[in-house]
């Protein structure tokens, strides 16, 4: 059976999706720093779960986990080690790709059982095979490589106590900011996203877009020429160079479909498209198009969601 050591950051969606991708290929085992990892590697099926003890490790930056994921990787000699693509994943990913002389695919969108990866390529217009030369199949996997599929299980729980050293003292964390949680669910977890683009006009124009997300219970995205006219603020750029996405239902009002925005919302169940222009590149990969301005679309839409209600 092919065993596949699984970091598992957190209870989120996105490590919910690479433990689901990891039990496809075999017998798993989740590397767990707290209660809510540890759960979810239950729900997903894990066979295994490494629970580590390392309160220290939360002061520092990544070293002191990463000192933990190259023991357990030596330990375990699995035939793939997966961690969600996030910029802690890949952090921790290159140093055991270091510490162990292991190759590293970082941003795949899918595996095969004999190691071989997918990886996007310009914005998605490309998909690229790889496989790694040296050592295991080490691999960060992208947000909406597929969907999570729960599948509870009993995992065999070994506690792994772990000390910071010296050597992984060097970057320490003197401060922690919480951002206010708004009402709306996060972008990159969102079931529903409904993004605006240039079209939507103003700042005070994307109050239309809030609208339309808050009545599906949905995340607001916007297009990055909506983010730099400051429209919105830039944490909530989908695409390239902002959040990928992969909800079941995704809404782009007021946007072309630049191949920049295609790779961070491609993946999502079903595109909803509204804009003027009927030859506007968004309509080629919608699964319902509206051509209309979104001004006299979206108020219509709001009033239909509402009634159904
Ligand atoms: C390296 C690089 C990285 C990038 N990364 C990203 C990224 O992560 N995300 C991203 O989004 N972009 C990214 N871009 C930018 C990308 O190339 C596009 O410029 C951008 O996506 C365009 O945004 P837009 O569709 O909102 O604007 P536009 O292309 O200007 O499109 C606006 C659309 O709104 C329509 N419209 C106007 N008024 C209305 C109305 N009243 N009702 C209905 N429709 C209307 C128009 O017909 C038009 O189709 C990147 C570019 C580069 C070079």
């Amino acid at each position: 059976m092919t065993d596949i050591l699984v970091y598992v950051p957190n209870s989120g969606k996105h490590a919910a999706e690479v433990l689901t991708l990891a039990r496809n290929l075999g017998d798993v085992a989740a590397i767990a720093f707290d209660d809510a990892a540890e759960g979810l590697a239950g729900e997903y099926g894990a066979a295994k779960v490494y629970r580590v003890e390392a309160p220290e490790a939360a002061d520092y930056f990544v070293d002191p986990k990463a000192t933990v994921l190259v023991d357990l990787a030596r330990q375990a000699a699995p035939d793939f080690f997966l961690l969600p693509s996030t910029d802690e994943g890949k952090a921790l990913a290159a140093r055991v790709a270091v510490a162990l002389d292991n190759g590293l695919l970082t941003d795949v969108s899918g595996l095969e059982a004999d190691g071989t990866v997918q990886q996007d390529a310009f914005a998605g217009a490309t998909v690229v095979k790889s496989k790694a030369t040296k050592g295991f199949t080490l691999a960060t996997v992208k947000s909406g490589a597929t969907e999570p599929a729960p599948a509870a299980s009993s995992p065999a729980v070994e506690s792994v106590a772990a000390t910071v050293s010296e050597a992984d003292k060097r970057v320490r964390i003197t401060q922690r900011v919480d951002e206010p949680a708004g009402d709306r669910p996060s972008l990159a977890d969102a079931r529903v996203v409904v993004s605006g683009g240039r079209g939507v006009g103003s700042a005070d124009d994307f109050a239309l877009i809030e609208r339309v997300a808050d009545s599906l219970g949905g995340a607001v995205g916007a297009s990055r020429a909506a983010t730099d006219s400051g429209y919105y603020p830039h944490k909530f750029q989908v695409g390239q160079t902002g959040t990928t996405v992969s909800p079941q239902l995704y809404v782009a009002a007021g946007i072309s479909g630049a191949i920049q925005h295609r790779a961070g919302m491609q993946t999502s169940r079903v595109i909803v498209a509204v804009n003027k222009d009927a030859d506007a590149p968004i309509f080629g990969m919608a699964d319902f198009g509206v051509v209309g301005d979104l001004f006299q679309v979206l108020p219509q839409a709001l009033e239909e969601i509402e009634k159904r209600k």
